[in-house]
């Protein structure tokens, strides 16, 4: 997969060089390319924001800008030269190229979205400072046929887009075949195919504090373990997360977890 990230601060994703999404892109499963947005201005002070029509506090980032950044990046080579017929403002449209815009006001981003977005063979991130990015860039590339998606990493404000970027990123990256070394471990997290929280995890020593691992992980019962694991699970989802329980399809529930 090639992920694209468009930022005024290439050095916030730096951390993308470490741990397993470094890793993967050492190891070629993840293109990643990160770039200055500033390389798309013209002017002497490579001006990429400007006050907002109507007034009110703060700056947006200007649609001109954006818009030579994304159509360099969200066109696909093979097409860009093709086709007398196309008009001369809209590009092409790339067969792969899936535009995701960080934002407050998106759509919340979730495990599922990560999984969707993790099928596709290239996404471009394009990351908001200020008041955010001027709304036409959005309308533009979904009237030119693209896939785009605003979405939001939860219910606060960043000051930009990166960290939300670094979160998209490290959550599709690790989906992607070969990223994590056991696939295993994938399946039974938190928000996974369950629909729960994973349940509690313990490690050595065995007493710690005069606190004991749950005797039931120590005694190599594999069934016993997988329905404490399951039960504790269900318990801490109601506890934590009662509308992830609403949520449940019944079927996935046995006749044990309905006694619980
Ligand atoms: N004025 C915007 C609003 O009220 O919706 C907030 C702009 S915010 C200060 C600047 C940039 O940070 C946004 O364009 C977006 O890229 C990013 N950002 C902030 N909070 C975010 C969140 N919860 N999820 C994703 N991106 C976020």
């Amino acid at each position: 997969m090639r992920i694209d990230v468009v930022t005024i601060f290439p050095d916030y994703l730096a951390a993308l060089d470490l741990s397993l999404v470094g890793k993967a892109r050492r190891a070629g499963l993840l293109d990643l390319r990160v770039h200055d947005l500033r390389d798309w201005t013209t002017d002497r002070h490579r001006t990429v924001d400007d006050t907002p029509f109507g007034g009110g506090a703060g700056m947006v980032m200007r649609p001109d800008v954006w818009g030579q950044a994304l159509d360099e990046l969200l066109t696909d080579p093979a097409e860009a030269g093709a086709g007398d017929e196309a008009e001369a403002d809209v590009p092409p449209v790339t067969r792969g190229a899936h535009l995701v815009v960080p934002t407050p006001s998106g759509e919340v981003f979730t495990q599922r979205r990560a999984e969707e977005l993790a099928t596709e063979d290239r996404l471009v991130i394009a990351c908001g400072r200020y008041e955010g990015i001027d709304a036409r860039v959005v309308e533009r590339y979904r009237a030119s046929g693209h896939r785009v998606s605003e979405l939001s990493i939860g219910d606060y404000v960043l000051n930009g887009g990166e960290v939300a970027a670094l979160v998209m990123v490290e959550a599709v990256g690790r989906l992607l075949p070969g990223v994590v070394g056991n696939p295993h471990s994938l399946v039974e997290e938190s928000h996974g195919a369950a629909g729960l929280l994973e349940y509690p995890v313990y490690t050595k020593p065995p007493r710690w504090q005069d606190r004991d691992v749950p005797e039931v992980l120590l005694s190599g019962h594999h069934a016993r373990i997988e329905r404490w694991r399951r039960d504790r699970a269900l318990e801490r989802t109601a506890a934590r997360r009662p509308d992830m329980i609403a949520a449940l399809d019944p079927r996935q529930l046995d006749a044990h977890d309905r006694d619980l």
